[in-house]
């Protein structure tokens, strides 16, 4: 099998495996109760918290531990709403290719009677700096844009608008599930308010995530009990999770340079292997793009027959997010950046890890060129294209 969709979960790493083990069966306390073997669990989970910290360059309290990237996004924008609202500001602005973990919760914050400006994406899948500034309202409550799109891996110009956020007093909200562990992410120098990270977007484990929020942005929780994340976060810490997050997170980061090297050597060869097959376009700017990710659209080809017929020979791929697998809608993503839909339905996301080989990427390669070929040599809308019926969009 050639796995190649680590935008939507990442294998883990024998190391974070081990750092979890001893908590399950050995230092299994909780963290709250005052006996010394509940506070020798509460000594490793201010030691992680501090560890996640110093990669963010942020301080251990100003984390707060959620059960992914979905709960973080959603309590950073559900609270900015809630403080909004009580100054009488009741405007959101986000970008139109967010997550649907932002997306479905804006949508719900509309219904409530909020106002929602959804930022054009460029065709290069970037936002402009200056659209936020132009946006930005007297009423707005909050700017929440993704660090880098989990689709197309376009990365964003955060410290730019951060900085404009900063500068007219409206809290900035980044999902960075996509680069937390595969980018350099500083919430000082990039002047962010609050911060989404996911532990299985970095070989960490699944259900275990935070939320970076800047002291002194007002925050409220959205799961209610005991008093644990300093009342932000009710619920028995995860410790396991937590303790495989950190030293995923510490792994990941250990080996930045050398991992970013040979995925951007991977990726390139990739996309070269991909751009030669006629009809497809490279979705995203091809430099300023998570060093992981190629997404492509090939014209006259359905997306889910493409899957399924790589999937059959042994290549895990995707056609977008994971999210919007099993519906027959194109990606919203693809449709922000203007791929008309006839265009979107056929995509393919390839997005590969530290261990991939170039044997795969090149076995990948002919693999999708293959198939690629066998649908348009079965379809009658290539044949209505070849024919000079239909024109050629790509
Ligand atoms: C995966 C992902 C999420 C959701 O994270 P979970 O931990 O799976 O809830 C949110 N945003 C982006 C950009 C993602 O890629």
């Amino acid at each position: 099998m050639i796995y190649l969709d680590n935008a939507a979960t990442t294998r883990m790493t024998q190391t974070a495996i081990q750092a979890m083990l001893p908590y399950f069966d050995q230092q299994y306390g909780n963290p709250s109760s005052l006996y010394a073997f509940g506070q020798q669990a509460n000594e490793a989970l201010t030691d992680a918290r501090e560890r996640i910290a110093r990669h963010l360059n942020c301080q251990a309290r100003e984390l707060i531990f959620t059960s992914g990237g979905s709960e973080a996004d959603n309590q950073a924008i559900r609270s900015a709403a809630a403080f909004g609202a009580r100054k009488g500001k009741r405007h959101i602005i986000s970008t139109a290719f967010e997550h649907h973990a932002v997306l479905h919760t804006l949508a719900r914050l509309e219904k409530e009677g909020f106002e929602v400006t959804l930022l054009d994406v460029h065709e290069d899948g970037l936002i402009q700096p200056q659209q936020v500034a132009q946006a930005i309202r007297p009423d707005t409550c909050l700017v929440t844009v993704m660090y880098a799109n989990n689709e197309i891996g376009t990365i964003q110009p955060i410290g730019e608008i951060g900085k404009i956020c900063r500068e007219k007093g409206v809290p900035f909200h980044t999902d960075a599930v996509q680069a937390v562990g595969h980018l350099n992410v500083d919430v000082q120098a990039d002047c962010i308010d609050m911060l989404s990270l996911s532990a299985h977007k970095f070989h960490g484990p699944k259900g275990i995530g935070a939320l970076y929020v800047r002291r002194g942005v007002p925050i409220a929780p959205l799961i209610e009990g005991g008093a644990q994340e300093r009342g932000l976060r009710a619920g028995t810490e995860n410790l396991p999770a937590i303790m495989g997050m950190a030293a995923a997170l510490d792994e990941a980061y250990q080996n930045l340079q050398s991992n970013t090297q040979k995925l951007i050597t991977l990726r390139d060869r990739l996309i070269d292997g991909l751009a030669r097959i006629p009809h497809s376009i490279l979705n995203g700017d091809a430099q300023k793009r998570l060093p992981g990710n190629v997404s492509f659209c090939f014209e006259g080809i359905e997306g889910e027959a493409l899957l399924l017929l790589l999937d059959d020979k042994g290549v895990c791929a995707s056609s977008g997010s994971a999210c919007t697998s099993g519906s027959l809608d194109p990606s919203h993503v693809l449709l922000a950046i203007g791929r008309p839909h006839e265009i979107a339905h056929g995509s393919l996301r390839l997005t590969l890890s530290h261990e991939n080989t170039q044997q795969e990427v090149d076995q990948t390669i002919a693999a999708v060129a293959e198939v690629v070929d066998y649908l348009r040599g079965i379809s009658p809308v290539w044949r209505d294209l070849e024919l000079g019926k239909l024109k050629f969009v790509i």
